[in-house]
């Protein structure tokens, strides 16, 4: 799938360029600013005229960042901090990290004070995002965030500007969504569909968006070597390393829905791109997403999840959840629990960029053998409670 290829290698080359290792010469005109979080608005750093790089791990060991963080920790932040600490970061003109869950507050000193990026912004994101005074706090923090981009670029970062943006980001979250639902008729793969996101995080959305659209247009076929796999639905915090989703899908399954920070969760829909108070329109779609586990309330999630997983018509759910992940671990045996008297077999996985796939492959192998032998059989409720 050669549109896919596009895709796929522009985030290569953009990850490549920004790691010193490649030298892509259409990137390096460009101004990156980092961000970690789906709690940030892209759409305030490119009114700036920067482009928002997500931050993620990688599969490489860690070898410097456990000389400043606690051996409990996640990989979304350790993984970050030590790419950041081998300088693949270096490029970033500023990096914005929110106060979301635990590891990410504690998270902005360690960078602040180790690495090379000169401009930072800690986002101060309420814990509670269903009340008006919420996003009150929220909006001002907004305004503070605005601010200080302005002061820092030197550029005006005015209601045009906001707006000229969020049309740009509603494009590109409408072609995500798009690809998300390509999964559900089963003309992408999951890992396509992850391959594509990671594209459009980091990369410049003029760019990526032509791609995905070219991308789309060429799906028109049904895949028969697609069909009749076992759909499922994989929830968790950040699946950086594909090859966890590459691993389900070479075993017969198909990713076909997720509730992932990168994925569905992190996908605020489409924004009004006419307001007078743009920042208000956003402050409100952001705390009004689909939370992560790191902010109240819960239901609204552990509803959706399980629309999602009807819509879409899973056989079985995957709790991938990352090692040392409080918060989702927290939440874990109440939606194991909900998922389960819905009549969904789950599988809880434990997962960080180091986690063995050789590990993983048995545990993944005997859950899809157990839902394949379930789903020939018809059974609607028949899983076993501890599986
Ligand atoms: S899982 Fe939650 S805290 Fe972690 S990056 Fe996503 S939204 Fe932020
Ligand atoms: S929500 Fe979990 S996985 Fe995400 S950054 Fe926080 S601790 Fe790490």
């Amino acid at each position: 799938m050669s549109e896919l290829n596009l895709v796929t290698n522009m985030f290569r080359e953009i990850n490549d360029t920004a790691s010193g290792v490649g030298n892509c010469r259409q990137y390096n005109r460009e101004k990156f600013i980092g961000y970690m979080c789906s709690y940030v608005p892209v759409e305030i750093i490119m009114s700036a005229g920067y482009v928002p790089f997500r931050l993620s791990g990688s599969t490489r060991p860690i070898t410097k960042a456990y000389a400043y963080l606690p051996s409990a920790c996640c990989s979304v932040v350790s993984g970050a901090l030590e790419r950041a600490l081998q300088g693949e970061f270096d490029f970033l003109s500023g990096l914005i990290i929110p106060q979301t869950c635990d590891r990410m507050r504690e998270i902005f000193d360690v960078f602040r004070v180790t690495t090379n990026i000169t401009f930072y912004h800690n986002l101060i994101v309420p814990m509670r995002t269903d009340i008006i005074p919420a996003r009150q706090f929220y909006y001002d923090e907004l305004k503070m965030f605005i601010a200080k981009l302005a002061e820092m670029s030197g550029k005006e970062i005015g209601t045009d500007q906001i707006n000229m943006a969020i049309k740009n980001y509603n494009v590109l979250r409408g072609l995500l969504r798009k690809a998300s639902d390509a999964r559900i008729s089963a003309t992408l793969t999951g890992l396509e569909y992850h391959k594509v996101l990671m594209a459009a995080f980091t990369t410049p959305p003029e760019k990526v968006i032509s791609a995905i659209n070219n991308l789309l247009q060429s799906l028109s076929e049904k895949r028969p070597e697609l069909e009749g796999r076992v759909r499922l639905l994989v929830s968790g915090s950040v699946i950086d390393n594909l090859e966890q989703i590459a691993l389900l899908e070479n075993y017969g399954a198909l990713v076909v829905s997720d509730d992932l920070c990168y994925g569905l969760r992190g996908n605020v829909g489409l924004i009004p791109s006419d307001s007078k108070d743009p920042v208000s329109v956003l402050a409100q779609k952001y705390l009004g997403k689909i939370n992560c586990p790191c902010k109240y309330p819960s239901q609204i999630r552990w509803q959706n999840i399980l629309e999602n997983a009807k819509a879409s018509q899973v056989d079985g759910v995957v709790l991938m959840l990352k090692k040392f992940c409080d918060c989702h671990w927290i939440e874990q045996p109440e939606l194991e629990r909900r998922l389960k008297a819905a009549g969904y077999p789950v599988l809880v996985l434990g997962i960080d960029n180091e986690t063995a796939i050789e590990a993983l492959r048995t545990r993944m192998q005997a859950f899809l053998e157990m839902v394949t032998k379930r789903k020939s059989r018809g059974f609607s409720n028949d899983c076993p409670k501890n599986f």
